[in-house]
C-alpha cells in the first residue's frame, strides 16, 4: 500500500524556483514555519532566459545571495552594447541602487541557490511533488494541498496559508478559482539557444524592424543568444524552414546580421527553445487562506527581460504581507489587499512599457521604450534598495 504524507506548516508554498523558494527563505528568516513543494527536481533548467534587471540583482544583494550567484561562475556583466538604426552605442553598466554589475546566471543554478537558501533559513523543501488540488475548510477557507509523489504516493500538506508560485500555468490559481483582473494582447514570441567558443564583451542589444534580439553572456564561457518577434512572424518563418534552428537562424539573421555572422565561428550547445503567445496579463493575488506569487499572479512578455526581477519583489511583498498576518495581528484580507496593492502599482509602469514593445512599433518608438525601461528599472532598483534589509524583523515594516 503506498503512503500517505502528511504533514502541516504555517505555509505551503506551491513551486519553488524564483518567486516559491524567495518567499520560503524570506517567511522563514523571519521565523515561520514553512514548506515549499514542487513537482521537479533541482537542479533543473526552466523555459527561460535569465537576464536579471537591476533591481532583481539588487534584490539578490540585499539577501546575501548575490556572491553565490557570482561564485557559481555567472559572469558580472559590466557592459551594455546597443545596435540600432546603423550604429552601435557601448555603456559602461554604472554605480547606482548599491550594484554596479548585472548577472544572467542559467536557471539551474539560480534557482538552486534559491532553494539551498530557503532549506538553510529553515524552510522544508520537498522537490519531486506534484500538487493536484487544495483543501477548504468548512468556512470555505483554503486550507492545505494534496497531491502525489513521483511513486504515486499521496501527499498532504495542511497550512494556515497556501501560496501558488507555480507559474504562469498556476494549478492553485486554477483550483482557487482567481479570475484574471487584466488581460493585454498576447502577441509575442521568443526563441533561445545557447553558444560558445567564443568570447562575449557584455550584453548586447540588436533593435530591427519588427524584431529584438541579443546576448546574455553566462556560464561556462556560454551565452543566451535570444530572438523576440511577433508570433506570426516566427510562425511564418517557421512553416517554411525545415526544423527550428533553421528557423531560429533566419529570425537572427534578420534580426542581427553582425551577430548571426559571428555565430558562424561560434558552437551551439543547446536546442533552440521558446514560446509563442507570450500572457500579458494580472490575476487577483489572494483571497482566503491563499495568494499568488510570481507568475502565476503576474505574467508579462519576456521582451522586457523583468519576470525574475517581478518575482523577487512580489516574493518580499507577499512574505511581508503573510508575516503580518500571521504575526503582528493584522487582519489577514487586511494584509493581502495591501499585496495586491502594492504589487499592481510596482508592476504597473514596466508592465504598460512591455505591452507597447511587444506591439513592436516601428524602431525610434521601440528605442525610446527601451529608453523608458531604463529609467524605469533604476527606479524600481533605487525604491528596492531603501527597503530594510531582509531577514531582519525590520523586514515586517516594509
Ligand atoms: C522564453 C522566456 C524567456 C524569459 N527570459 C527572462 C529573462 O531574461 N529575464 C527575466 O527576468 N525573466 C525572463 N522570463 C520570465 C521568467 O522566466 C519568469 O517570470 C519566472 O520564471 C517566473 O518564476 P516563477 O517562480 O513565478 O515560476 P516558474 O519559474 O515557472 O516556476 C514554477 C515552478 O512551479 C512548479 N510547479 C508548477 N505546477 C506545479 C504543481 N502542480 N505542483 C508542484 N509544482 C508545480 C514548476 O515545476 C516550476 O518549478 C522569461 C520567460 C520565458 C518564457
Amino acid at each position: 500500500m503506498r503512503t500517505l504524507h502528511r504533514s502541516r506548516h504555517d505555509v505551503v508554498i506551491v513551486g519553488g524556483r524564483v518567486a516559491g523558494s524567495a518567499t520560503a527563505m524570506l517567511l522563514a528568516r523571519l521565523g515561520h514555519d514553512v514548506a515549499v513543494v514542487d513537482q521537479a527536481l533541482f537542479p533543473s533548467d526552466t523555459m527561460s532566459t535569465h537576464s536579471i534587471a537591476r533591481s532583481g540583482v539588487v534584490q539578490l544583494h540585499r539577501w546575501g545571495l548575490l556572491d553565490a550567484v557570482l561564485a557559481s561562475g555567472a559572469p558580472a556583466i559590466r557592459q551594455v552594447t546597443f545596435h540600432a538604426l546603423g550604429e552601435s552605442v557601448t555603456r559602461t553598466i554604472k554605480h547606482k541602487a548599491g550594484v554596479d554589475f548585472l548577472v544572467a546566471p542559467r536557471r539551474y543554478v539560480l534557482d538552486t541557490i534559491l532553494a539551498a537558501a530557503a532549506e538553510r533559513a529553515g524552510a522544508a523543501v520537498r522537490t519531486g511533488i506534484t500538487v493536484t488540488g487544495v483543501h477548504r475548510d468548512r468556512r470555505g477557507q483554503v486550507a492545505g494541498v494534496y497531491g502525489h509523489d513521483r511513486g504515486g504516493a499521496p501527499v498532504d500538506i495542511g497550512a494556515r496559508y497556501v501560496i501558488g508560485a507555480d507559474g504562469l500555468r498556476s494549478r492553485v490559481a486554477h483550483s482557487v478559482g482567481a479570475p484574471v483582473n487584466e488581460a493585454r494582447p498576447a502577441g509575442g514570441a521568443i526563441q533561445y539557444a545557447y553558444y560558445g567558443g567564443i568570447p562575449w564583451a557584455g550584453m548586447e542589444f540588436f533593435v530591427a524592424e519588427r524584431s529584438f534580439a541579443g546576448v546574455f553572456p553566462t556560464h561556462h564561457g556560454q551565452a543566451c543568444i535570444w530572438v523576440c518577434t511577433p508570433s506570426a512572424d516566427a510562425r511564418a518563418v517557421r512553416r517554411r524552414t525545415g526544423s527550428r534552428v533553421e528557423a531560429f537562424g533566419e529570425l537572427l539573421g534578420d534580426s542581427a546580421p553582425q551577430l548571426a555572422e559571428r555565430l558562424r565561428r561560434a558552437r551551439r550547445t543547446s536546442p533552440v527553445r521558446g514560446m509563442l503567445r507570450q500572457p500579458n496579463q494580472v490575476r487577483q493575488a489572494f483571497g482566503p487562506g491563499w495568494a499568488l506569487a510570481g507568475d502565476a499572479g503576474y505574467h508579462r512578455d519576456a521582451v522586457t527581460a523583468h519576470g525574475i526581477s517581478d518575482a523577487f519583489r512580489d516574493a518580499e511583498l507577499l512574505a511581508v504581507a503573510i508575516d503580518q498576518a500571521l504575526g503582528a495581528g493584522v487582519e489577514e484580507t487586511a494584509a493581502l489587499a495591501l499585496y495586491q496593492q502594492q504589487r499592481d502599482r510596482a508592476l504597473r509602469e514596466i508592465f504598460e512599457i512591455t505591452c507597447r514593445l511587444a506591439a513592436y512599433p516601428a524602431v525610434p518608438a521601440f528605442i525610446e521604450l527601451q529608453k523608458q525601461l531604463s529609467a524605469a528599472n533604476d527606479k524600481e532598483a533605487t525604491a528596492l534598495a531603501s527597503w530594510p534589509v531582509s531577514g531582519e524583523r525590520l523586514l515586517a515594516t516594509a
